[in-house]
C-alpha cells in the first residue's frame, strides 16, 4: 500500500497554503524509504513574506487582552487533543518513530505546552515599584517577529513548545521545520487558523540550512529560537548576534546517568533504556554516559542485556513496535560510524551492533574509557556506553567533564546524596531516580554548549518578552538651572 501525506501547499503564510518557489523537497517515510510528500523550499523572497506577514500582524495581535491570545491557544489545544491519532500517523510518516510513542508523546506533549501558557496568558502582569511620592512600573512586552527552528526528532512538539510561549506573549513566529520533517507544523498552522488565530501570527516557511539562515538575518526578526545541534547553534547565535536579536539555544548533549550500588536495579534499568532508546535514541537530553558503581556493574549490565531483548522493532504503524527506524540512512551510517568507532577502540559491546537497513537495535557498550568518541560525542542513535566508578566524588567529576550540560541523572536511595550530586551536575534539567521526563511545568533547556535560554513553564516567558520600565514623577521637577 502506498502512503501519501501530501499538504495542500507546502508554506503557511498569512493564513494561507502557499507553494514553495525553491527546490524540491520529497519528504520520505524513515522505514520504507517512499517519498510520501514532494514541498517546495521557500525562496529568499518568500522567507521575507512570512516575516513581512508576521510583522504586520504583530500590532493586532498583542493589542488582544492576554485572556483572548490565551483562548485562542486554548482551544488549539483542543482540536489536537481531539485529532490525536491522524496528527500521531502524519508524524510517525514523518519521523519514523513507532505510533505507540508519537501516540502518547509527541502531539499530546504539544497540546499541554499549549494548554499550559493559555492558562498562563492572563497572569502576565508587570510589577509595581514604590519610589517615595513617585513610582515606577514595569511593562512586559513582546519581542516582535520570533523565528523558530526545528529539529526532526520531536518536530510538532518542537513546533508547540516555541510557539506557544511566543505567541501568548503577543509575539509572532515565523517557523522553520528540519527539512526531514515538514508535515506538522503546517497542520499546526492550519489548527491554529481554524482555533480562530488571525492570518500571519504563525507562518511556516520551509526548506534546508540555507533558508533558515535567511530566516535568522531577515531585519523584521528580533528574535531566534533554534532546536539543533551545537555546531549549528553556534552559526546561527552568531548570525542573530548581528542584529542584537534574542536568543533561545535548545542544542545537544552527552548527558551523565549516575547509578549507585543502592539504586533500586531494575529502576534505574527502566530509566537507562528511556534515557537511550525511547525515539530510537535520538533524543538531546539522552543519558547516554551510564555511570555504574563497581558493584552493580555486571548485574546492571547483564539485567539491560536481558530487558533489550524485549524490544520490538519494526513496522512503525503497527501499535506494538517499540523501536523504528533511524530518520534517514545518512544519520543510520553516522552512528553505525559510531559504533563501529567504539568497536575499534576496544570498548565491549554487551548487545546491539549496527544492525541493518533503517534499524539499528538497542546498543550497550561496556569497559569504555572516557576518551573514548563513544562517550565524549553526541551520538544521537540508540548507543549506550556504561563506564564504572568507585565514589561520588569522581562520579560528578567524570560526569561534568564534558562541553555539554543539557541534562544529568541520579539514581540512589540516599536523599541528601541525591540533592547533593544534583546540586554539583553542570546541567540545566536533572532527574533523580527518573530519566527524560520533561513536563510543560518544569522549565527545560542547558548549559555550556547545550544552550542558552528556557523552554516551557513560566520562565519561558522571560525569554519572549522584554520589560519596559516607567518612571512616573509625581511631583515638580527640579532642574540646577
Ligand atoms: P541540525 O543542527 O542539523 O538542524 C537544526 C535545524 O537548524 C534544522 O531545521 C536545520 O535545517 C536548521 N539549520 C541548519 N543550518 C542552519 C543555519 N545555518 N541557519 C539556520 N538554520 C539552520 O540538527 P538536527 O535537525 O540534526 O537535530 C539533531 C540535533 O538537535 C542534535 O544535536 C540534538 O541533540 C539537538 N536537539 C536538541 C534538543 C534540545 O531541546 N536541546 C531537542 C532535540 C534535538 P535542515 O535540517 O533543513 O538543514
Amino acid at each position: 500500500m502506498s502512503l501519501s501525506a501530501q499538504p495542500p501547499a507546502s508554506l503557511f503564510i498569512d493564513g494561507q497554503p502557499v507553494e514553495g518557489q525553491g527546490a524540491a523537497l520529497p519528504v520520505r517515510y524513515a522505514y520504507t524509504g517512499e517519498v510520501i510528500a514532494t514541498l517546495h523550499e521557500a525562496t529568499t523572497d518568500q522567507v521575507a513574506a512570512a516575516c513581512t506577514a508576521a510583522r504586520a500582524a504583530g500590532p493586532a495581535w498583542a493589542a488582544l487582552a492576554p485572556v483572548e491570545r490565551g483562548r485562542i491557544l486554548g482551544r488549539a489545544a483542543a482540536i489536537i487533543l481531539a485529532r490525536n491519532d491522524e496528527l500521531a500517523w502524519l508524524e510517525t510518516l514523518d519521523t519514523g518513530k513507532p505510533i505507540s510513542e508519537t501516540r502518547v508523546a509527541d502531539w499530546p506533549s504539544g497540546a499541554a505546552c499549549l494548554e499550559y501558557f493559555a492558562g498562563l496568558a492572563a497572569t502576565l502582569t508587570g510589577q509595581m515599584i514604590p519610589l517615595g511620592a513617585d513610582w515606577a512600573y514595569t511593562r512586559r512586552e513582546p519581542l516582535g517577529v520570533c523565528a523558530g527552528i526545528g529539529a526532526w526528532n520531536y518536530p510538532s512538539q518542537i513546533a508547540c513548545w516555541k510557539a506557544a510561549p511566543a505567541l501568548v506573549m503577543g509575539n509572532t513566529m515565523v517557523f522553520k521545520p528540519s527539512e526531514e520533517t515538514p508535515l506538522g507544523a503546517l497542520k499546526l498552522a492550519e489548527i491554529f487558523i481554524e482555533a480562530g488565530m488571525p492570518p500571519g501570527v504563525f507562518n511556516v516557511v520551509q526548506g534546508r540550512g540555507e533558508v533558515g539562515a535567511a530566516l535568522v538575518t531577515n531585519p523584521d526578526v528580533a528574535k531566534v529560537s533554534l532546536t539543533g545541534s551545537v555546531p549549528t547553534g553556534r552559526r546561527v547565535y552568531a548570525a542573530a548576534a548581528d542584529g542584537m536579536r534574542h536568543v533561545t539555544m535548545e542544542l545537544g548533549g552527552k548527558s551523565p546517568l549516575i547509578v549507585f550500588d543502592d539504586a533500586d536495579l531494575e529502576d534505574a534499568v527502566s530509566a537507562a533504556i528511556l534515557a537511550n532508546f525511547y525515539s530510537s535514541g535520538q533524543i538531546c537530553s539522552n543519558g547516554t554516559r551510564v555511570f555504574l558503581q563497581e558493584g552493580i556493574k555486571e548485574d546492571f549490565l547483564a539485567r539491560l542485556a536481558e530487558r533489550v531483548q524485549a524490544v520490538h522493532m519494526g513496522d512503525p504503524l503497527d501499535p506494538a513496535t517499540t523501536h523504528g527506524p533511524i530518520i534517514s540512512p545518512a544519520q543510520a551510517e553516522k552512528i553505525r560510524a559510531a559504533i563501529r568507532a567504539g568497536q575499534a577502540a576496544g570498548a565491549r559491546l554487551v548487545c546491539g551492533g549496527v544492525g541493518e537497513g533503517a534499524f539499528i537495535p538497542p546498543t550497550v557498550f561496556a569497559d569504555a574509557t572516557d576518551d573514548m568518541s563513544i562517550a565524549t560525542d553526541e551520538i544521537f542513535g540508540p548507543v549506550l556506553t556504561a563506564l564504572s566508578f568507585v565514589d561520588e566524588a569522581e562520579a560528578v567529576l567524570r560526569a561534568n567533564a564534558t562541553g555539554f550540560g543539557l541534562a544529568a541523572g541520579v539514581f540512589t536511595q540516599d536523599l541528601t546524596r541525591a540533592h547533593r550530586v544534583v546540586a554539583g551536575l553542570e546541567a540545566g534539567t536533572c532527574w533523580i531516580n527518573t530519566y527524560n521526563l520533561t513536563p510543560v511545568e518544569m522549565p527545560f533547556g542547558g548549559v555550556k554548549m547545550s544552550g542558552l535560554g528556557r523552554e516551557n513553564s513560566a520562565a519561558a516567558i522571560e525569554h519572549y518578552s522584554q520589560l519596559k520600565s516607567v518612571y512616573v514623577g509625581m511631583g515638580g521637577v527640579d532642574a540646577p538651572y
